[in-house]
């Protein structure tokens, strides 16, 4: 091994196997966790720390708070033989008096314990009946003596995630020892300028700050360090992908504006002060000669169809075509419907094509698309991908519903003439997430419902209350009003008790309302066949549609005022939401009641209690980001974007606002990073994006 190799292997990127204590078998572990470097362990950030400079004797002890506390075991009593309900108990004692813990379904664990020893426990504190106080399932950590306790007693100690088989104290005397001897080596990547402008720790320090804090100060100065930083190269690498796509030439589309007059006279009703303003903003971007990248943004209802079409207008107007893509086949097919109602009374035609759109048909469409003669084609992401070829593709609706699609744009992009892309979220995101997850982006927002329209009123109800919802459906309709009933499944296996939307539909209509007609719509009929329910629900000829989740989006009957949700608790949140939103949309008063049956999961629970509490979009998408995560809310892992290390979107919004503003200055004076003291933030930046982000002009 020459010197500069074994320089290279000293360095941040080497294996952790190869320090002293670890090996294979434990790297394995290690590697479960996600760490297989110095850095990996260097930024492994605890789930808390425990303040073991205060340990709570047991007299002082207070119910219902996690507290940390220690003690010496002087009884364990594993459940007797038979009575595997009962618990493990172990009991500790210190200078003030007894505590037991205790521990529910794990008699294995009896040999973890022995007499005489020192625990630290923490956990929640709880009074059973007039006993004793008892931690029910506290974490239990050892004490043993030697000259490694100072990490682990008498001062802000970290907890880390674990996996089975690593023990907290082994992996925390680790990264001790990785701490101690690689912080200092951290390079600090921000301008020293920056770092005084924002009040932010050296890096060396915070890294080693997040681990081993001295003070609560302290902890908080470094996690505010890390979270910048996971904010800042997210930003950058946003700031200068918008700036490269920004210098792009485009397509300047800028009609007299004839067809969208003319659905402005067609249209029943007024653009909104915020619609007005948001297709102002879209209409701007279309007549400037660079590509539009706007994300629309409204709650459901705002009206977001309307202004979509208005942009599909003027490329058209222009000469242009435009492609309206969805993430799925039925959301695509929802869109169709929706233009159809539009397009073709303006001599506008619009077609859809998906992959079950086969043969002379498929044929007919593609040669429209080529030909230019079809002016609108709808379908799924893969239209663009599949190799459809557009005479003049000038405009792409592209709807989202929260599935970041940095991939798709940038697909489009390649497709030649760079059309304008207007992206629309079915749910409205908060602001700072919008922000953060397109910050290449454009945003408008529409954040005012038409007028007229009324609060929905939502309940939850169980199955008991079957008969009395019936009796209230059949009120409504005689009053003149229609029904949606949605149910989560159509033809269930055998296994589950999941009622089908089809046998829900004849039970209905045989023994409920057979004085009125019910309707059925499920996502395995054929469009023509969903054409025809739907045009005999517009009519009013069907009183109660029951359908399987096709009606989630797009759906548009103002006359309905009840949406009755079947297995409510199945749903997710934003899928509720959208659901109430197909209510409410007349002058009458209306209704989401949502069934639920059985036992409830916490999370279910929560998120029809979020239902009954607010009809706010933004309230519910903040909720559901909470029940979710990230991750799955925003479906990260096909979005191409780096992961944080330490940022919590939740928590961190404040961080956020302040890392997008020196981003897009640090970008303003500095496009490609070329300054010798943007040296080391540019190979942050790469190592951060590790190739998802084009840096070809970084160099
Ligand atoms: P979303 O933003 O959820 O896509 P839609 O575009 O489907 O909302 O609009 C919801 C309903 O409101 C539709 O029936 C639409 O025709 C109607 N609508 C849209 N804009 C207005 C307006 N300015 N005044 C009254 N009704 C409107
Ligand atoms: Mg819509």
């Amino acid at each position: 091994m020459n010197e500069a190799t074994r320089d290279a292997a000293r360095g941040l990127q080497a294996p952790l196997q190869y320090l002293k204590g670890v090996g294979p078998q434990r790297a394995k572990l290690l590697s479960r966790l996600g760490l297989e470097t110095i850095e990996d362990a260097l930024f492994f950030v605890a789930t808390r720390h425990e303040d073991r400079s205060r340990l709570i004797p047991f007299s002082q002890l207070t119910e219902g708070k996690a507290q940390t506390c220690s003690g010496t075991v002087v009884g364990i009593s594993p459940p007797p033989p038979g009575r595997p309900r009962m618990p493990l108990a172990v009991t500790l004692r210190d200078s003030t008096g007894y505590l037991t813990a205790v521990w529910f379904n794990q008699p294995y664990r009896k040999d973890e314990f022995k007499r005489g020893q020192t625990l630290i426990l923490h956990g929640r504190v709880a009074r059973f009946r007039d006993g004793p106080l008892q931690m029910q399932h506290p974490e239990a950590e050892p004490v043993e003596e030697g000259e490694d306790e100072t990490i682990h007693t008498g001062r802000l100690v970290p907890i880390y995630r674990l996996t089975e088989g690593l023990p907290q104290r082994w992996l925390r005397s680790l990264l001790w020892r990785v701490v101690e001897e690689y912080a200092g080596k951290v390079p600090e990547s921000l301008p020293e300028a920056l770092r005084r402008r924002r009040h932010l720790a050296a890096l060396p320090e915070a890294v080693r700050a997040i681990h081993f804090p001295q003070t609560e100060e302290e902890l908080a100065a470094a996690r505010r360090r890390l979270v910048f930083d996971d904010f800042l190269l997210l930003q950058l690498g946003l700031a200068i992908r918008r700036q490269r796509e920004g210098r792009e030439r485009g397509l300047a589309m800028a009609p007299p504006g004839e067809l969208g007059e003319r659905l402005r006279l067609a249209l029943p009703f007024r653009l909104t002060a915020a619609q007005e303003r948001v297709w102002e903003e879209i209409r701007r971007d279309l007549a400037a000669p660079y590509p539009m990248n706007r994300l629309l943004q409204g709650d459901v209802g705002s009206g977001k169809t309307v202004v979509a079409v208005l942009a599909i207008l003027t490329a058209v107007e222009a000469g242009y075509q435009a492609a309206v893509m969805a993430p799925t086949e039925i959301l695509a097919e929802q869109h169709l419907w929706t233009l159809r109602q539009w397009l073709p009374p303006l001599g506008v035609p619009v077609e859809l094509l998906t992959a079950a759109i086969k043969g002379r048909e498929r044929q007919a469409l593609l040669d429209g698309a080529a030909s230019g003669e079809l002016s609108c084609l709808v379908g799924t992401h893969a239209l663009i991908q599949e190799g459809v070829e557009f005479r003049r593709l000038g405009l792409a609706v592209v709807d989202e519903q929260h599935r970041f699609g940095v991939v798709q744009r940038a697909t489009l992009r390649r497709k030649g003439e760079n059309p304008h892309v207007l992206v629309m979220t079915a749910t409205p995101i908060p602001r700072t997430l919008a922000l953060t997850l397109y910050g290449d982006l454009d945003v408008s927002v529409i954040d005012e419902m038409p007028p007229g329209r009324q609060p929905i009123v939502t309940v939850a109800r169980s199955l008991g209350k079957r008969v009395q919802i019936y009796a209230f459906l059949h009120q409504q309709i005689k009053e003149g009003r229609q029904v949606y009933i949605v149910c989560p499944l159509v033809e269930e296996s055998e296994a589950t008790d999941l009622k089908a939307a089809t046998e829900m539909a004849e039970r209905l209509q045989r023994e409920v309302f057979s004085d009125l007609k019910v309707g059925l719509l499920h996502g395995r009929m054929s469009l023509a066949e969903k054409e025809v329910v739907m045009g005999a629900f517009k009519d009013g000829q069907i009183h109660i549609l029951v359908s399987t989740t096709v009606i989630e989006v797009g759906i548009d009957v103002p006359n309905v005022s009840v949406m009755l949700v079947e297995h409510a608790e199945r749903f997710g949140l934003s899928q509720l939401h959208q659901l109430r939103g197909r209510v409410g949309r007349g002058p009458w008063k209306s209704y989401c009641l949502l069934l639920e049956s059985g036992m409830l999961s916490a999370e279910a629970r929560r998120r029809i209690e979020a239902m009954t509490e607010t009809q706010d979009g933004f309230r519910i998408a903040e909720v559901d980001l909470e029940l979710r995560g990230p991750g799955d809310f925003f479906g990260t892992r096909q979005s191409g974007l780096p992961e944080f290390r330490v940022a919590d979107l939740l928590r961190d919004g404040r961080v956020l606002e302040e890392a997008r503003q020196e981003a897009f200055a640090l970008v303003a004076s500095d496009p490609d990073l070329r300054h010798p003291e943007h040296r080391a933030l540019r190979g942050a930046l790469l190592a951060r994006w590790r190739g998802k982000l084009d840096l070809a002009s970084v160099g």
